[in-house]
């Protein structure tokens, strides 16, 4: 079969023909339909994020159908329909059982420790398959598995309760995904903070009230609509430390802010009155979990969450036209999500 891979860090994917995987009892061979390009991609080609070993078929977002399944495997047929949990995990060390198992010791992300879904097929085991409802694109099903996923867990670790105010700063893809969870979460109002006058616009179609940072400060601007008040919850989707300040400073007192982008560098608070005096809380999120998905899948069938102006162009399963997609990531054009339909 073909396979986009990466074969060298920092040089362009490469395409390569290579057996179509073997699946053992309790496994499941996908034909994939659906391959969402992610700004880790971007990352792994460049090395900023480490990926082992090498050559690997990247691709964490996929949707496909159920081509053959193991002998062990129950619940599945071919010709499901259906997308993949990214995170292959033992499922038995004490954070698989007890339902934390993105912090297994064993952990292998598709695309990333293990092959992935730039292919015309993928072998996962069946406990990471979901079934996708006809209502819902391969395409969206793709980028379900990661982008929204990941806002839906992000609102979860928030805590927020119906009636309560949020800002979601940096509204691209996984930001337009947390506007409307927000919103299906019951917040009252939804501030969308970014720099981006189409994301805004987009994050005003469902329902958020924009705030662009370019022409005031964020943080006044939430206090002024707040009435000085602030959110109650503000989730970082940027990765800046920049943000991650206004994330806090914007909080009410007892307020969550939420870290989901990454950086390495310090952040600086005034611990008194940003954090201790306000009973702030400072969460961090990191991906999400198995058991989050069905209901971000369902939520996408009944359009609670509608993803379907979030992918915007799909390409062939070629290395050039996947490269080409990666330089774009890499000059920030960060408003276009591409997916690989093979
Ligand atoms: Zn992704
Ligand atoms: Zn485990």
């Amino acid at each position: 079969m073909k396979a986009v891979r990466l074969v060298k860090v920092g040089s362009p994917l490469a395409m390569q023909e290579i057996p179509a995987p073997e699946i053992g009892e309790k496994d499941v061979l996908v034909h994939v339909q659906a391959a969402g390009i992610c700004h880790s991609d971007a990352h792994y080609r460049a090395g900023r994020s480490p990926v082992r070993p090498l050559p690997m078929t990247l691709g964490h977002e996929v949707a496909g159908v159920v081509e053959r399944i193991g002998g062990g495997v129950r619940n599945l047929k071919p010709g499901d329909r259906v997308c993949l949990h990214y995170n292959i995990t033992c499922g038995e060390c004490g954070f698989c059982s007890t339902g934390n198992e993105q912090f297994c010791p064993r952990v292998l992300m598709l695309g990333h420790f293990t092959n992935g879904g730039y292919a015309e097929y993928i072998s996962v085991p069946a406990r990471n398959v979901l079934p996708l409802p006809p209502e819902i694109p391969f395409a969206q099903g793709a980028t379900l598995m990661c982008a929204s996923a990941t806002a839906f867990h992000s609102l979860r670790k928030s805590r927020l309760r119906a009636g309560e105010t949020a800002a979601i700063i940096g509204v691209g893809g996984l930001g337009i995904s947390a506007v409307q969870l927000a919103r299906a979460f019951g917040a009252i109002d939804v501030f969308a903070v970014d720099i981006r006058e189409e994301s805004l616009a987009l994050a005003a179609a469902y329902g958020a009230l924009p705030v662009h940072a370019r022409k005031a400060d964020p943080v006044a601007e939430i206090r002024r609509l707040t009435g000085g008040r602030g959110v109650d919850v503000a989730i970082e989707m940027l990765g800046s430390p920049l943000t991650m300040q206004q994330a806090v400073r914007s909080l009410a007192p007892m307020g969550r802010a939420v870290f989901v982008g990454i950086s390495d560098e310090p952040v600086t608070f005034d611990t008194y009155r940003e954090v201790v005096g306000n009973e702030a809380e400072i969460i961090g999120c990191s991906d999400h979990l198995l058991s989050e998905l069905p209901t971000v899948i369902e939520m996408a069938r009944q359009g609670v969450l509608d993803t379907a102006r979030v992918v915007t162009r799909s390409i062939p399963l070629d290395a050039g036209a996947v490269n080409r997609a990666l330089d774009e990531l890499e000059r920030g054009g960060a408003g276009i999500r591409t997916v690989i339909v093979p």
